[in-house]
């Protein structure tokens, strides 16, 4: 099995008044329409990862996430297409929610564990598929140097250069193979982290491991709402303004705080006026399905 996916992504501009106002031209590369499952960012990580797996003749791939893992679920329909079978070992009690239905219906077996199981992944992999020789380990939301490989590749496909580009860190992988991506090509654009999480300064060391080289980059830790996947008003708000203009779907876990984040340090006059800035859309929009009801619309 041949496995690839051919990529469109194209990238459209953001228009309006604060834009205007700020002489900000705004762009956004839509790896959300790589996939509508095996969405954005998660294939560009799982790309060699898999190729890695079948290379070495490994037929089952074993992953870890939670219950709302945009990973799981990539990795569900990416075994599903590549004829993979694939095991989600989940975190917390058994639970049903969208995602989980949807990584059920491609195939992937389930296993949930207690919080304090899940943290030693290697221990949880050798307890159930230690004797099985076709697994293969894929961690947690496809952190690895592979993954960020796969999203290096995201800067080949730019044909114009920018001065800034933003991007949503979970893991730091995306964000790790970006800078590498811009490294390679010499380019000189400034790379803007966003941790969606609390205290994410942490996510440094997370995105430097990954690193060819050490490279200056910002990580913006102040756009995390209270934490992971927590929200508020003027996210959700936000969100909706933004959707109903520009017809983009963003979710408020990634991609919702990473646009916050670019909105807000243009309203404080934050870039130069003739700045180019891009945004990563790195999809996971099945995710918003499990927060409607935090919506007040
Ligand atoms: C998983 C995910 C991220 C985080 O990517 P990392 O490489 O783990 O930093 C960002 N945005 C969306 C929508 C995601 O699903």
């Amino acid at each position: 099995m041949n496995i690839g996916l051919e990529i469109y992504s194209p990238v459209h501009q953001i228009t309006n008044k604060l834009f205007d106002e700020q002489g900000l031209s705004v762009f956004i590369k839509r790896d959300d329409l790589i996939h509508p499952l095996i969405s954005g960012n998660k294939w560009r990580k799982l790309k060699y990862i898999l190729k890695r797996a079948s290379a070495e003749n490994k037929k089952h791939l074993v992953t870890f996430g939670g219950a709302y893992s945009n990973h799981l679920l990539a990795t569900a329909a990416a075994a599903a297409k590549f004829g993979f079978k694939s095991t989600g070992i989940v975190r917390g009690e058994q639970i049903t929610n969208d995602t989980l239905f949807l990584c059920n219906l491609h195939g992937m077996k389930l296993i949930f564990v207690d919080r304090e199981s899940y943290r030693h992944k290697e221990e949880l992999f050798d307890k159930y598929f230690g004797i099985d020789a076709d697994a293969f380990f894929v961690d947690e939301g496809g952190a690895s140097f592979e993954g960020a490989k796969g999203c290096a590749e995201l800067v080949d496909e730019l044909t114009e250069s920018y001065d800034h580009i933003f991007c949503a860190c979970g893991t730091g992988t995306t964000a790790a193979g970006i800078i590498n991506g811009l490294q390679t090509h010499q380019l000189t654009t400034q790379f803007n982290a966003i941790p969606v999480f609390k205290n994410g300064e942490f996510m440094r060391d997370e995105i430097n491991q990954y690193l060819l080289r050490p490279t200056n980059y910002n990580l913006y830790t102040d756009y995390h709402f209270g934490g992971y996947a927590k929200i508020n008003d003027k996210l959700t708000g936000f969100i909706k303004t933004f959707v109903t203009d520009t017809g983009i779907l963003i979710e408020p876990v990634y991609t919702g705080k990473m646009l916050y984040a670019i909105y807000d340090l243009a309203a404080k006059s934050h870039f130069k006026s003739g700045s180019k800035i891009l945004a990563i859309h790195t999809g996971g929009l099945i995710g918003l399905l499990g927060m409607k009801d935090k919506f007040q619309l």
